[in-house]
């Protein structure tokens, strides 16, 4: 059973607990507010408060949403990542793009792309490399 401050907060999406805060006006107490103790949003009365025990309120996010698989990228951008760029190197400590020396994302997007001549082997890895995003991208084949 609910608790009775358990709320599903329909700012933050998330259970959590409210916080009572009594309404004064003047010394009447004129109702209560409740405050999501997750992420602060304040709901000015009893009513406006999606207390979880009531009847099912509408949820922004269910659990019944299907996890999508990022695929966010074109077949043609695809190739444009920094993971096939020449200039990305991996280490131990990160992973970087060997012409700005910054920090990168190996889905990162970037006008000074230069495709491998070949899919990197690392000298650690063993003879057939696993796609470090074929979880991202699918099971696609590099053919560069
Ligand atoms: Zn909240």
């Amino acid at each position: 059973m609910a608790r009775p401050l358990e709320i599903c907060c329909t700012a933050c999406g998330r259970n959590a607990l409210a916080r009572a805060e009594p309404l004064y006006e003047g010394f009447q107490k004129r109702g209560e507010a409740f405050v999501c103790t997750a992420c602060g949003h304040r709901y000015p009365s009893r009513e406006a408060t999606p207390f979880a025990d009531r009847a099912v309120a509408p949820r922004v996010f269910t659990d019944a949403d299907p996890p999508e698989t990022v695929r966010v990228f074109k077949e043609s951008e695809r190739r444009r990542c920094c993971a096939w760029c020449a200039h990305f190197v991996v280490n131990p400590f990160g992973q970087r793009c060997g012409l700005t020396n910054r920090e990168t994302e190996a889905t990162g997007l970037c006008d000074r792309f230069e495709s491998r001549a070949e899919p990197a082997v690392q000298p650690q890895t063993p003879p057939k490399p696993r796609d470090p995003l074929a979880g991202l991208f699918g099971d696609g084949t590099l053919n560069t």
